[in-house]
């Protein structure tokens, strides 16, 4: 299984004292609602290594979508540094952030947000055929991860044939259908119902486990929280380990 879901990555385990897949350095996010200024993230330290899962728990309204998307480099930190690999972002041109997008994040949200006209298999091949895989290797892959995610049965289902969950599963596969190195995932249980919510993150736990994948999870489910390594919050627009 590794090598479905690792592709090119080294399958070599790296030393304990490797720097982390992704690093928050004192991240400053804020808006303007109506000319008032609206801090959200206010100085944010928050690292992650490979293997690593880590929930992100935290009330409605706190920053979690926003910590996520700056984190998946969605959108430009106010002040404040994202490390990807050890290599800052903030500098780098539009298309080399697009490529690492590309190539070293996957997202998931709470929406599948699937391409309804295209099959289960199409939705997981598309990703690599943009960043230049092949139709037959990007086939290949996309049907291995997807039997891997129990849905060997249902790749040629286009995504309103599919249940809540079998789209989730869909949606995770095609998150890491480039073999990224973080994913990053928005409420991905929010619309299912607990049974199904569990199936979705068991799933998604073994792949993240068999990968080496670094996972950032926000979710208002503490049962699936507690079996992840670290859970954290969102405290007065600073990341706080639970
Ligand atoms: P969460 O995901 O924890 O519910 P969000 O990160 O979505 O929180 O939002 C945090 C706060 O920032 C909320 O008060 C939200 O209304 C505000 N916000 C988010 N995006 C924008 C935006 N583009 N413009 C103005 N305010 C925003
Ligand atoms: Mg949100």
């Amino acid at each position: 299984m590794s090598d479905v879901v690792n592709a090119d990555r080294p399958a070599a385990s790296a030393p304990k004292e490797e720097a982390p897949v992704l690093w928050l350095d004192k991240v400053e996010r804020r808006y303007t609602e109506a000319g008032a200024p609206l801090e959200i993230l206010k100085g944010v330290d928050f690292a992650i290594w490979p293997g690593e899962t880590v929930a992100l728990i935290a009330p409605s309204g706190t920053g979690k979508s926003t910590l996520l998307h700056v984190a998946g480099l969605l959108e430009a930190p106010d002040a404040g540094e994202v490390y990807i690999a050890g290599k800052a972002t903030s500098k780098l041109a539009d298309k080399d952030r697009t490529r690492i997008r590309r190539n070293e994040i996957g997202f998931v949200y709470q929406f599948h947000h699937l391409l309804p006209e295209f099959s289960a298999l199409e939705n997981v091949v598309l990703p690599q055929m943009i960043r230049g895989l092949s139709y037959k290797e990007a086939k290949a892959r996309a049907s291995e991860l997807l039997t891997y995610l129990g849905l060997g049965e249902r790749q040629t289902h286009r995504p309103a044939e599919l249940s809540g969950g079998e789209q989730q599963r869909v949606a995770i596969a095609r998150a890491v259908a480039n073999a990224p190195s973080i994913l990053l995932a928005d409420e991905p249980t929010g619309n299912l119902d607990p049974k199904t919510a569990d199936h979705v993150f068991s799933a998604l736990g073994q792949l993240v486990r068999a990968s080496r994948l670094a996972a950032v999870v926000a979710t208002h489910n503490m049962d699936l929280a507690a079996r992840m390594d670290r859970r954290v919050t969102i405290r007065d627009g600073l990341i706080v380990e639970l």
